[in-house]
């Protein structure tokens, strides 16, 4: 479960296991995607370079 600030609805909302429809590992770290509570598909890139700094704002935030 992470925080994400959808890029359609604009709203920072949590994301649950189940709206997740793939995870892909790249490069550039785990490329998440996912359906938001407004049915908008975003993506998120999480993993070893993008997820450490991305979570500790997450959970500053929360
Ligand atoms: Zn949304």
């Amino acid at each position: 479960m992470f925080a994400h600030t959808c890029t359609s609805c604009r709203q920072r909302k949590l994301v649950f296991p189940s709206q997740i429809t793939s995870m892909t590992n790249t490069d550039d770290g785990i490329v998440v995607a996912f359906t938001c509570w407004c049915d908008a598909e975003q993506v998120l890139v999480t993993g070893k370079r993008a997820g450490a700094r991305r979570e500790a704002a997450a959970a500053h935030a929360a």
